[in-house]
């Protein structure tokens, strides 16, 4: 089995993780006495991360996006949100993160006056001071920003324009997300439209609460390159008896068009997707080659990093280093970022960090011998 610090030691790349999912405990307690946020319930950053965890495990989506309320209720100024995107990169890069697309609905920083542009101006601007840092501290790490629409409101349209009119400064695609069942993504075609007639990227949250009609809805009408979650994909898939596999039409799609999957193992089980690690779905659909990723969600509610979440997959599946190198560089090929620098990222880090662990690994096997 791998360990922890091989893992973190080891490059990843991170496509589907949210801002307002990531707050360090100790910085939303700073942040709501510094900018007069009242409604934590407690001032112990301890407890309030227990709290909101207790919060998030209660399988049900709806009721997981509710302990959302406290962090986005200390993301209304500016300074607060360069903060909060800062620390959000220097912490994946501190777990090993070479590579992260991290996403936030603007719409929800905008409650004390804040525009949109504003909000979106000050979470690259945290990132980038992130980076920085992060390479300071000996951990280089790429970050960029994904902008999110929410599902269940009606501004998607406008979000859209605002993710296009920021590409050149670290916005690299647009998403929605929110509760999924009875907010279907063809209610925000005309933000689709507007991203693909300017040759932008999408990725949409799909499958995960809600099955089938989602996904299909979201690849086939409204024309995402990626899936956020789509692990309903399941539902197409039948196992037989005798362990012969069997695609529907939708599931061999996406198999056959490399359509990504951005898996969040722990987050599902805290939203009631799945009802264990072990059980998860990722298994099946990595051992079929899906083009599948493994992501965070939101590191703050789910109790987890990208380094916990590999090992979890390390403990359920033995996935070792050769499968960790595979899954990180299915990640670096759906990114959003340019072609060049995913090879550059895959050729110059993710490679030859991944033979120098293995080759490690082959040492200490034959002293061990
Ligand atoms: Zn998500």
């Amino acid at each position: 089995m791998l360990t922890l610090d091989t893992i973190r030691e080891a490059p990843k790349a991170l496509l589907h993780d949210h801002l307002d999912g990531g707050l360090r405990p100790a910085t939303i307690i700073d942040l709501a006495r510094e900018f007069g946020y009242k409604g934590l319930p407690t001032q112990d950053a301890d407890d309030l991360a227990a709290w909101i965890r207790r919060g998030a495990d209660r399988k049900s989506l709806e009721l997981y996006l509710e302990t959302f309320a406290h962090t986005c209720g200390v993301m209304q100024h500016r300074d607060a949100i360069i903060r909060v995107a800062a620390e959000c990169v220097e912490d994946l890069a501190a777990d090993g993160v070479v590579y992260a697309e991290i996403r936030m609905a603007p719409e929800l920083c905008v409650e004390q006056g804040l525009t949109l542009d504003e909000a979106t101006e000050a979470i690259l601007e945290g990132f980038a001071e992130g980076e920085r840092r992060a390479a300071a501290a000996g951990h280089p790490i790429v970050a960029r920003s994904l902008v999110t629409a929410m599902r269940q409101a009606a501004r998607s349209r406008e979000i859209a324009e605002l993710a296009v009119r920021w590409r050149d400064k670290g916005v690299v695609g647009f998403d929605i997300a929110g509760p999924e069942a009875g907010h279907r993504p063809t209610r925000h075609l005309d933000a689709f439209e507007h991203i693909h007639r300017e040759n932008f990227h999408t990725t949409i949250h799909a499958g995960e609460s809600f099955g089938l009609p989602s996904i299909w809805e979201a690849l086939q009408l409204c024309g995402a390159e990626r899936l956020g979650h789509g692990v309903r994909i399941i539902d197409d898939i039948t196992v037989r008896p005798d362990g012969s596999v069997v695609l529907g039409r939708l599931a061999a799609f996406v198999r056959d068009r490399r359509v990504p999957l951005e898996l969040c193992p722990t987050s599902n089980v805290h939203t009631g997707a799945c009802a264990s690690i072990a059980e998860h779905p990722i298994d099946l659909l990595r051992r079929l080659r899906f083009r599948v990723t493994v992501n965070t969600d939101n590191r703050l509610m789910s109790g987890v990093s990208m380094s916990s979440e590999f090992a979890a997959l390390d403990a359920a599946f033995g996935i070792g280093l050769g499968e960790m190198e595979w899954l990180t560089i299915n990640a670096l090929k759906s990114s959003f970022v340019s072609f060049d620098e995913r090879l550059r990222l895959i050729n110059e880090l993710v490679k030859p960090g991944y033979a120098r662990l293995r080759a490690r690994e082959a040492a200490a096997a034959v002293v061990a011998g």
